[in-house]
């Protein structure tokens, strides 16, 4: 499946805000914002110019995409799916996003960031209710169960990102057994589970026109 290749700095200077793209590394003063905190470019150094209308708009809707690694059909997908429920559809979006099997790895701790979480889906260290699943889009429902694959369960990279989870906010939606290294999906994500600044009525606003 197609994904973005280039480096993913980019994207935190270009929206101006950290998106937490890289780990470890996003915790320390190597991060591009605390260095470079300007867009990237050749007139990247100019001032920001101001964003009014629909480039406000345009600028949450990129924000949100690229802070779930998500590609643009996909995440026009999600909208129409989110718009088409019961609701809001600003909060079934992001209900649909945190539902992803990668964010939920993520957040769970068992990866530094989203993209090592989709690669460890997508190399089948991720079990669901049982069943090797190695989809990161994969939707979970309540009532299932996350888990490490047993041959995984001592994985380096997994037990370091937990270690530096350690101060991570838990989502209440999902319950984690750190010694089992498994999880239970307790219901569907509330609006406040979602723990960075987004004003998803703008996505909403920018789609509908
Ligand atoms: Fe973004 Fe992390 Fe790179 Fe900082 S280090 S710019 S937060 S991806």
């Amino acid at each position: 499946m197609a994904r973005y290749r280039d480096a993913v700095c980019r994207l935190c200077r270009r929206e101006g805000t950290k998106l937490f793209l890289k780990g470890q590394r996003c915790l320390t003063d190597k991060c591009a914002i605390e260095k470079r905190n300007f867009a990237p470019g050749q007139h990247g150094k100019s001032r920001r110019p101001k964003v009014v209308g629909y480039g406000i708009q345009l600028r949450e809707k990129q924000k949100v995409r690229r802070l779930y690694g998500i590609l643009e059909d996909q995440f026009r997908a999600y909208f129409e799916k989110a718009a088409a429920m019961k609701g809001i559809t600003g909060e079934n979006l992001l209900h649909l996003l945190e539902q992803r099997l990668d964010n939920a790895v993520y957040r769970l701790g068992l990866a530094a960031s989203r993209a090592a979480a989709r690669q460890l889906v997508r190399h089948g260290h991720i079990f669901v209710s049982g069943r090797k699943v190695n989809i990161p889009s994969y939707h979970l429902v309540p009532g299932q169960e996350i888990a490490v694959r047993e041959k995984s369960r001592n994985s380096k990279a997994i037990l370091g990102a937990l270690d530096l989870s350690g101060g991570r906010m838990m989502p209440s939606w999902l319950e984690f057994d750190r010694a089992g290294m498994k999880a239970k999906v307790l219901s569907i994500p509330r609006r406040e589970d979602v723990n960075f600044p987004i004003q998803e009525q703008m996505i909403v606003e920018l789609y509908s026109k």
